[in-house]
């Protein structure tokens, strides 16, 4: 079977990652976040976390040439020999002109979830968010209102710099300027777009995309 190129499309707290993590085991995929490889550079403090810490504290967008090529890295790792999920990445209308040059010509076609959900939804969501300061584990309040420390680490949880409500309107902001024309690249190259409804219950969601894959790739036989 191809290598699968999934991208997990969507605005900040569209439930990328929830996704990302539900569907992991079942295809047998990395989970690729740009936004976590990210957080640990700046968490190492070395000196691509140096330079990108400032702009992701205010919820602006890292240069397309260090995350293109730190992408280029990650997927020559071990995982990604049966295929992955990107999350939060391409950004930029840059970064999926990049992408798709660089998957063309290792033979590989991307497939584009677009995880749809209102805006309301979404600001809701970011600011019920709590996370792990051990593990990273994210929590959510309004699913779970009493929580208030990591059921692996034990470790008091808390709210991540960048879900602050300012920042959270930038990260938008962002996402509306400079991510949502990504999705028009997607479908005027040719390839398969779809959208999904990411209220739900995030198992249906995984259910539902699983079969949106299974048909493209059958289709693709
Ligand atoms: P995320 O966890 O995906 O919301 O990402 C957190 C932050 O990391 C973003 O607000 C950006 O500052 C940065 N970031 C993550 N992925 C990218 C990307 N593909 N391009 C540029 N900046 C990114």
């Amino acid at each position: 079977m191809n290598r699968l190129c999934l991208i997990l499309f969507g605005s900040p707290g569209s439930g990328k990652g929830t996704q990302a993590k539900l569907l992991k085991e079942d295809l047998g995929v990395a989970h690729i976040s740009t936004g976590d490889m990210l957080r640990e550079r700046v968490a190492l403090g070395d000196p691509l976390g140096k330079r990108v810490e400032k702009v992701m504290a205010a919820g602006g967008l890292v240069s397309d040439d260090s995350v293109n090529r730190m992408v280029a890295d990650r997927i020559t790792f071990d995982d990604c020999r049966t295929g992955f999920m990107l999350d939060g990445y391409p950004r930029t209308v840059s970064q999926a002109e990049w992408l798709a040059k660089k998957l063309t010509a290792v033979k590989m076609r991307p497939m584009v979830v677009h995880l749809e959900v209102d805006y309301n939804v979404i600001v809701r969501r970011i600011s019920g968010r709590r996370q792990c300061p051990v593990c990273g584990t994210l929590y959510n309040l309004a699913a779970d209102p009493d929580r208030v420390a990591c059921d692996m680490e034990g470790a008091k949880l808390e709210i991540r710099d960048d879900d602050r409500e300012d920042v959270v309107r930038e990260r938008l902001l962002a996402y509306n300027r400079q991510t949502a024309p990504v999705l028009a690249f997607f479908q005027e190259a040719g390839y398969p777009v779809w959208s999904v409804k990411g209220s739900g219950e995030p198992e249906a969601i995984a259910g539902e995309i699983e079969d949106l894959i299974r048909k493209e790739r059958e289709r693709a036989a």
